[in-house]
């Protein structure tokens, strides 16, 4: 039977993620939204056909999965106000908050809940996403699975056996975009100054990552041989590894994660 799925504060990431179900073909009468203002939630309506309420309490009624969307600094509240529904009807919980552990979010909800924490990441809006999913003990293999295949629908789905290890999976993959987004933009303006057109330029940087990227997930190489594999002895690509090896690349980006996984870490 069709799980019913609930989203509340149905925002960027939770539309990211109902509009990868329904485009996946899950059924749009099986989930629920909730947002704050009317407009919202008349959009979202006829966009994707869920059903949709201002009111939190009454869209966990009957859900079997309840998704909890709202902003980080809007959860307990939100957690407080539907304690005694979900109390009641005890679905599965999946939280995409960034920095809220488990165990608060049991409590907030008033204890002895299944939760699921997840680590969506941007690129989820466009179908592309990378996922780190952690469960509490009161989380099933059929919960496990059933959250496995909603959030696949937006992206890549990884499960850790340890909490502490979202810090790392929002030092990879969480905050992971804006490396990639910066990696361009450098690309981009070093190919200014040795004297492409800026609108070449951020084509050439653009098409290459997403090439790159694209090669990498469907090669049976690992990145490591791809590169070894365009980089011929003294030939150009050489010299650039070469430069970005002796300038200490791989330390940069262990300094960048460890900050990343500090300031998580700060922010739980
Ligand atoms: P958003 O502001 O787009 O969405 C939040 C939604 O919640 C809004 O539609 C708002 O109307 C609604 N809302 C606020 N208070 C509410 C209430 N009391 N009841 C019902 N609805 C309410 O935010 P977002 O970017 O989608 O982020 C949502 C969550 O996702 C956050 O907890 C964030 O940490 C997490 N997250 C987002 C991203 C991302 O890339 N956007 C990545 C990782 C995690």
């Amino acid at each position: 039977m069709t799980s019913q799925v609930t989203f509340i504060g149905a925002g960027n990431m939770a539309s990211a993620i109902f509009g990868g179900m329904i485009e996946g073909g899950y059924p749009a009468e099986a989930i629920t939204a909730t947002a704050r203002g009317a407009q919202t939630l008349d959009a979202l309506a006829s966009r994707y056909g869920v059903h949709t309420t201002s009111d939190n309490n009454a869209a966990v009624e009957n859900a079997d999965v309840v998704v909890l969307a709202v902003k980080p600094q809007a959860m307990r509240e939100v957690c407080h106000e539907l304690r005694d529904s979900v109390q009641r009807q005890r679905p599965l919980i999946v939280s995409v908050a960034a920095g809220l552990s488990a165990e608060t979010l049991d409590t907030w909800l008033g204890g002895n809940m299944a939760v699921i924490r997840c680590m969506p990441n941007t690129p989820s809006l466009v179908g592309q996403g990378a996922s780190g999913l952690y469960a509490n003990a009161r989380v099933s293999e059929e919960h496990k699975q059933l959250a496995t295949s909603l959030l696949e629908t937006v992206g890549l789905v990884e499960w850790v056996a340890d909490e502490t290890l979202l810090e790392a999976v929002t030092a990879v993959s969480g905050s992971g975009p804006a490396y990639f987004f910066l990696i361009m933009e450098a690309l981009e303006d070093a190919g200014k100054k040795l004297g492409l057109p800026a609108d070449s330029a951020r084509r050439l940087a653009l098409q290459t990552a997403y090439g790159a990227a694209s090669m990498a997930r469907e090669s049976e190489f690992e990145p490591a041989e791809l590169r070894r594999r365009v980089t011929s002895p003294n030939g150009t690509t050489e010299r650039a590894i070469n430069s970005f090896e002796d300038d200490g690349l791989r330390q940069l980006f262990e300094n960048a994660t460890q900050a990343c996984a500090t300031r998580a870490r700060e922010l739980a």
